[in-house]
């Protein structure tokens, strides 16, 4: 039976470039991907609004996970059944990993009013104070603002009251998840369950086999990298390559960002010398 592959990748510093948001230096291999039908779906923190203009941006048509794993959006009909365990919203099947937004909102106001003046939560933040602390224009900041299955804060105050608020917080069933800049509450979700959960969903649509292929650069990626048959690690301009505890195959790109994407597809799956294995969609399975 053949083996279908999966490509599940980053977005920010992995298919977009770490300073330009750009993914020119990608758009033959996803052409090339698009032609043998190999889906891209997109593992990404972003938030529903950013990816769905960014799925109409690249031209992609498949599911994509977003707020690191905390929710699936699947186009409705991509497959030919509706998955369990999903719900109808808007054009989209949508699996949820963890309790919406508004409850971790709750959970802060409820336990953490001592912590009132040491952070700004993404619901009071203005786009403009958004964009002073990112390199986001107006119109992205405005999406990345509308998140619905955790809340990013801006930590102002020190260390240690961080930590007392991490502590704290945790305490009470939360995640808590230190990003670049921001420190996030939510859900026991990452990017590695999301991709595990969707991959088995194309298994049984394809009645085969599948292959995952994950892409990503930072530590928020290691979750997913791990649990893939093949994890290829971006190169990042601005820091190391996170540290894999993984036995199965896996690979450091040479170059940045979505040249590195590039250069990693083609290596791992479309340059193979033999033609004709090309062009049948195999990958390794008998
Ligand atoms: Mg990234």
């Amino acid at each position: 039976m053949t083996t279908r592959p999966l490509i599940f990748t980053d977005i920010d510093g992995t298919l977009l470039d770490h300073y330009d948001y750009s993914f020119s230096h990608a758009i033959d291999v996803i052409e090339a991907l698009n032609e043998r039908h190999i889906p891209i779906i997109a593992n990404t923190s972003k938030t529903f609004a950013e990816m769905e203009k960014l799925q109409q941006t690249i031209g992609f048509n498949s599911p994509f996970i977003s707020e690191n794993g905390a929710v699936i959006y699947i186009p409705i009909g991509y497959f030919d059944q509706q998955p369990q365990d999903t719900f109808t919203q808007g054009y989209y099947w949508v699996k949820e990993f963890c309790q919406p937004r508004t409850y971790w909102l709750e959970l802060l106001t409820e336990h953490a009013p001592a912590f009132d003046d040491d952070f700004i939560g993404f619901s009071t933040l203005s786009v403009e104070a958004l964009c002073e602390v990112t390199d986001l224009s107006p119109d992205n900041a405005k999406l990345a603002l509308i998140r619905h299955y955790g809340e990013p804060l801006l930590w102002q105050g020190d260390e240690a009251s961080k930590q007392a608020f991490i502590a704290l917080m945790t305490g009470v069933g939360a995640q808590m998840l230190q990003g670049g800049r921001f420190l996030h509450v939510g859900g026991d979700t990452d990017k590695g369950k999301a991709m595990k959960w969707l991959a088995d969903v194309y298994v049984k649509q394809y009645h085969a086999p599948v292959i995952t292929i994950a892409l990503g650069d930072s530590g928020n990626d290691t979750a997913m990298l791990e649990a893939a048959d093949i994890a290829i690690q971006i190169k990042s301009p601005v820091h190391d390559f996170p540290v894999l505890a993984t036995k199965k195959q896996s690979i450091k790109s040479s170059l940045y960002g979505p040249k590195g994407w590039a250069e990693c597809i083609t290596q791992t799956l479309l340059s193979s010398s033999d033609e004709s294995q090309k062009n049948q969609l195999t990958f390794g399975g008998a």
